[in-house]
């Protein structure tokens, strides 16, 4: 498949909020693929979720799991994602 579509858009860092304009790609039908952080740098995307996500490289892969325990509680199991496609 070449029909991903990519969209550029605005994330706040899991964490502690910060934005990054990150370049994010999607399936023909809308289904999150993957993203890449544009800038600024010092941040990376938070894989393994049906969502682009992103933290600040300075954070610990504790924070991330914590904040994303937060945010998305119960969530985080791959079995969940195609339910919510
Ligand atoms: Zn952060």
């Amino acid at each position: 498949m070449s029909d991903n579509r990519n969209a550029m858009e605005h994330h706040g860092c899991i964490v502690c909020g910060r934005g990054y304009e990150m370049l994010v790609v999607y399936s023909p039908s809308g289904k999150f693929l993957d993203c890449t952080v544009m800038s600024p740098s010092g941040g990376h995307c938070v894989m393994g979720h049906d969502r682009p996500l992103v933290a600040c490289d300075r954070h610990s892969q504790q924070e991330v799991d914590a904040a994303l325990a937060a945010h998305y509680p119960g969530q985080e199991t791959p079995e969940d994602r195609e339910e919510r496609a």
